[in-house]
C-alpha cells in the first residue's frame, strides 16, 4: 500500500507507541494521586508539558493537553466568549477546517455577527481584506495556520500584528493542527495542536491559551490541567505526544527534505499528465506535506476509488468535510469549481514516504485518469 494521506492521520511511531504502553501497562498511575509513583507520572506529565510547549515558545502554564485538534478548536472558540467583554464579531476565514467553522456558525446562530476573511485560490487569507473587517466590535479572530486540503500558509505573525494595532482587545486563534512542528512557530492568543497528525496516537491534543488570556473551560469536573480541562489525564497518550514531538524536533530538517522530495517528484510527475492544474500553492511556498491537484474530466471520489482498489491512498479534501457535488465549502470559497473543483485529489506526505513511491503512484494516476476519461467521454 501507499499511503498519501498523512494530514488525516498518519501512522504511530514505535518510540511513541513504546511510550504509550510504558503508560498503560508499567506506570498505570492517575497523576492526581497522592503515592509516590503517582507523584514521580506527574513529574513526568509535567516534564512532557514543559517539552512539548518550548516548542512553540511557550512556557508549561500555557499548554493544556485535550483529546483532539477538535477539542482544542472548540475549547478556545467557545471558551473566549467571556473574554470577548461583550464584543460580538467573530472573524474567520470561509477555508477553516469543520472544528472551527461550526463552533463559529453555532455562534452565528446565537447571535454573534461572524464574518469571513476573503482568501485567494489556495486558500490563503487576503490581509487587507482581513483588515477592513476588524471592527472595534471585533472580539475574536480564528485563522488557520497550514490549511489543510492546499497546504496555503496563513501570515499569523502578521495578522496578529496588524490585529494589534486595529482591535488591540481582540483575540487571535490559530488552528496549528496541521503546521504544528512543520512550521516555525507563530505569536498569537491560542493555539490548536494534534497528536496523530504527528505520529503520535489518535486521542491526544493540546491547546496553548497565552498567559493573561482567560479562557473558559469546556469540560467541568476534577480540575485538571490548572482547572482549564478536567478529565483524568491521558497519560499514554500524553508521553506519545511527547515522544513523536521530541523525534520531530530531533529529524525536523531531514524529514522536511524528505517530505518534500516526495511532494515535488511526485507532482513533476502529475504535471505531464494532460489537463491537471495545481490547487495548492507553488512548489516551494506552501506546506511541504500537502499537495492539492486537480485531474480536469475526472470525478475526484471516482479516482479515489480506483486507486484506492490499486492500493494507493489519497484524499478528496478534509476527512470531514462535506463531499456532495460541487458543494465542497473549502474549494468553493477559494474559487475552484466546476470541473476542477470536481476532479480534486489531495495527497499528503509523511517522512515514512519515499520517491520511489511517488513514481510508481504517479504511473497509478496516470493510468486510471486516461481510462477514466475514455470512459466519460464515450
Ligand atoms: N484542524 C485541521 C486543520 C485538521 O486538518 C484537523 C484534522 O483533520 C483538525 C483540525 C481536527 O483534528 P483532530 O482529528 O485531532 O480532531
Amino acid at each position: 500500500m501507499i499511503y498519501f494521506d498523512n494530514s488525516a492521520t498518519t501512522v504511530c511511531l514505535d518510540k511513541a507507541a513504546a511510550a504509550a504502553k510504558e503508560y498503560m501497562l508499567e506506570k498505570p498511575f492517575n497523576p492526581a494521586a497522592a503515592y509516590s509513583a503517582a507523584v514521580k507520572t506527574e513529574r513526568d506529565l509535567n516534564a512532557a508539558r514543559a517539552n512539548i510547549a518550548s516548542k512553540i515558545g511557550a512556557d508549561p502554564g500555557e499548554l493544556i493537553f485535550t483529546s483532539c485538534g477538535t477539542e482544542s478548536n472548540n475549547t478556545a472558540i467557545f471558551g473566549s466568549l467571556k473574554a470577548m467583554r461583550g464584543k460580538t464579531r467573530v472573524i474567520i476565514s470561509p477555508v477553516e477546517h469543520p472544528s472551527v467553522y461550526e463552533p463559529a456558525m453555532e455562534l452565528k446562530e446565537q447571535g454573534y455577527d461572524v464574518v469571513f476573511a476573503p482568501v485567494d485560490m489556495t486558500g490563503r487569507v487576503k490581509l487587507d481584506g482581513l483588515a477592513a473587517l476588524m471592527t472595534p466590535s471585533t472580539g475574536l479572530i480564528s485563522i488557520m495556520h497550514v490549511n489543510n486540503e492546499t497546504g496555503a500558509i496563513n501570515d499569523i505573525d502578521g495578522i496578529y500584528a496588524m490585529m494589534k494595532r486595529l482591535a488591540p482587545e481582540c483575540l487571535l486563534h490559530s488552528d496549528g493542527v496541521q503546521a504544528f512542528m512543520k512550521e516555525a512557530p507563530v505569536s498569537c492568543d491560542m493555539y490548536s495542536a494534534s497528536g496523530h497528525k504527528l505520529h503520535a496516537p489518535k486521542g491526544v491534543g493540546a491547546l496553548y491559551v497565552r498567559r493573561g488570556v482567560r479562557v473558559k473551560p469546556y469540560l467541568m469536573g476534577g480540575g485538571q490541567e490548572s482547572g482549564m480541562r478536567s478529565g483524568t489525564s491521558n497519560m499514554p497518550g500524553i508521553m506519545a505526544f511527547n515522544a513523536a514531538v521530541e523525534d520531530y524536533a530531533l529529524n525536523r530538517a531531514a524529514y522536511r527534505e524528505r517530505i518534500l522530495a516526495v511532494k515535488e517528484r511526485l507532482y513533476g510527475n502529475l504535471k505531464r499528465i494532460k489537463d491537471v492544474t495545481l490547487n495548492s500553492p507553488p512548489m516551494g511556498e506552501g506546506a511541504a506535506h500537502i499537495l492539492n491537484v486537480s485531474f480536469l474530466g475526472v470525478r475526484g471520489e471516482v479516482l479515489l476509488n480506483a486507486l484506492s482498489e490499486k492500493g494507493l491512498c489519497v484524499s478528496t479534501g478534509s476527512a470531514c468535510a462535506a463531499h456532495k457535488r460541487g458543494r465542497n465549502r473549502v474549494l468553493n470559497a477559494m474559487g475552484i469549481l466546476g470541473e476542477r473543483q470536481d476532479g480534486a485529489i489531495r495527497f499528503s506526505f509523511s517522512h515514512f514516504n519515499t520517491v520511489d513511491e511517488a513514481d510508481t503512484a504517479a504511473q497509478m494516476i496516470e493510468e486510471q485518469v486516461s481510462l477514466l476519461r475514455r470512459f466519460r467521454r464515450r
